[in-house]
């Protein structure tokens, strides 16, 4: 009977957070736990990065943490899909105001050593299924050490500087998407390449945002 069933159920998909096999694209345990965090997010008990808005899908913990890890290093596009979708069914995306989707760049040398930018397929997913064009108007200047071998001071003066907008973009608001924001140096830096571009106004999205600040 087993069997038969397996034949005939088309094939198990996997939580987009934490991976597991079921039938549901988010778990009912990660799908509360977005819940929550969303709940927190708007409470404003969660300081997010003074100065920007970012928005977050989940804290930089558990389950979603080693499938970002995943992301990163196993090249799927499956993932981040999976986790486009999952941004867009916990609704935490601005629904308008927003009209072009670009994403942190990646330095050409790191690029053509790894083959994809993780920021850019979840970027690129996320405008489709926001119905929005997506277009890397981000160039990284210069090559950096990866910020997690850095503590957060060095962190922000690895990054000051490091971005440059490709175009102009007076009058564009814009969505900006990374894996994850530790510190928020990054996003902070591109942000303001975007804003010396012209651009009207900046949202930050990240699957991922980190709450202890002491981890740099
Ligand atoms: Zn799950």
């Amino acid at each position: 009977m087993k069997w038969l069933l397996e034949l005939l159920l088309p094939p198990r998909a996997r939580c987009a957070i934490c991976g597991k096999p079921g039938q549901a694209s988010v778990c009912t345990p990660c799908t509360a736990d977005i819940a929550a965090f969303q709940r927190l997010q708007s409470t404003g008990l969660v300081k997010l990065l003074g100065q920007g808005k970012v928005l977050a899908l989940l804290p930089y913990e558990g389950a979603v943490r080693r499938r970002i890890h995943r992301l990163k290093f196993a090249n799927s596009p499956a993932i981040a899909r999976a986790l486009a979708q999952a941004f867009a069914r916990a609704e935490v995306l601005p629904t308008c105001g927003v009209d072009l989707v670009t994403a942190v760049p990646m330095h050409r040398a790191r690029y053509l050593e790894r083959g994809y930018n993780q920021a850019e397929l979840l970027g690129k997913e996320l405008a489709a299924v926001q119905k929005l064009p997506f277009r890397q108007v981000l160039l990284r200047t210069r090559s950096t050490p990866p910020q997690n071998t850095l503590g957060r001071s060095a962190r922000a003066r690895n990054v000051a500087g490091a971005f440059t907008a490709s175009e102009n973009l007076t009058g564009r608001r814009i969505l900006l998407v990374d894996d994850v924001c530790t510190t928020g140096s990054t996003v902070i830096a591109c942000a303001e390449a975007l804003r010396q571009a012209n651009a009207l106004d900046v949202v930050i999205a990240v699957v991922a945002i980190s709450l202890t600040r002491s981890q740099g």
